[in-house]
Formats: structure tokens, C-alpha cells, sequence
């Protein structure tokens, strides 16, 4: 097993005291909660850019998906299988007149700006205030 710091968050579900993600989810910062399950968390996004706009997160610290590794394969897999139900409960509409967009921005280059790795989820009727 890597003993790198971000290997060692996913396996302890450590957090990053400094993260703002990682404050919501310690309800040290308010947020809408969308869904929360042991290792998952949903929340709606403060400056949405579509009528449904949340974030999907995995609790434990980690910066981005240029972090992930094979380790990581589980939650992922589980925030990927969950995405479309919580998607169709927003009010996203049915696929495929409806849908929905989903982005992991990551690094200075992918216009990520909060550090801890998100799923944006968007959708609805169009047209959106960005995106
Ligand atoms: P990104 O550019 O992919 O890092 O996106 C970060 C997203 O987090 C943006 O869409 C912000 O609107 C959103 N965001 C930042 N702070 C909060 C917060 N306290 N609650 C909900 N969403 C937030
Ligand atoms: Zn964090």
C-alpha cells in the first residue's frame, strides 16, 4: 500500500481540517444535503449554473481525480451507479430528451477550484446561466 498522504486520507477517511468540502461535510459549514451515506456526499452547489446543480463527493480528502488510483475504484464506482438516481429525484428529466451533465474539473488547467474531488451534476430545462 503507498503511504503517500492522499492514499493514506482514502483508506483512513481522514480529513483536510482546511478543506472547505471537508468542513461541509462536517457540518462545520452549512450546506443543502442532497444524500449522505458512510462514505458518500451529496450537496446542492451555492452558484448553480443550471435549474439542478449538486455535488457529489467522497467524504475522506482527496484533491482531485488526478489523485485516484486503483484503490479508490469502490467509492467511485458507487458515486458513478448513484449519480443517475440522484439525478432523476432533482427533477432532472428523463433521458434522453432530459439528462444531465456531469464534470469533474481537476487541476489549474481543468478550471478546478476547490481542491477536494467533485462531480458536478447538472441538468434541467435549458437554457442554463452557464455551461
Ligand atoms: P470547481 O470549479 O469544479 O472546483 O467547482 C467548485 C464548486 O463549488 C463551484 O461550482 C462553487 O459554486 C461550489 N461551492 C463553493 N463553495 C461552496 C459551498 N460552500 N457550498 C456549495 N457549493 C460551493
Ligand atoms: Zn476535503
Amino acid at each position: 500500500m503507498s503511504s503517500s498522504p492522499v492514499h493514506t486520507a482514502a483508506h483512513t477517511g481522514a480529513h483536510d481540517p482546511n478543506c472547505i468540502f471537508c468542513k461541509i461535510v462536517a457540518r462545520n459549514i452549512p450546506s443543502r444535503i442532497v444524500y449522505e451515506d458512510d462514505e458518500i456526499f451529496a450537496f446542492h452547489d451555492i452558484n448553480p449554473w443550471a435549474p439542478v446543480h449538486f455535488l457529489v463527493i467522497p467524504k475522506f480528502h482527496i484533491a482531485s481525480m488526478a489523485q485516484v488510483g486503483p484503490e479508490h475504484a469502490s467509492v467511485l464506482g458507487r458515486i458513478m451507479a448513484l449519480i443517475p438516481q440522484l439525478a432523476r429525484e432533482q427533477g432532472c428529466r428523463p433521458y434522453p430528451e432530459g439528462g444531465f451533465r456531469m464534470i469533474a474539473n481537476t487541476g489549474a488547467d481543468g478550471g478546478q477550484e476547490v481542491p477536494h474531488l467533485h462531480f458536478h451534476v447538472m441538468g434541467g430545462p435549458r437554457p442554463w446561466a452557464r455551461g
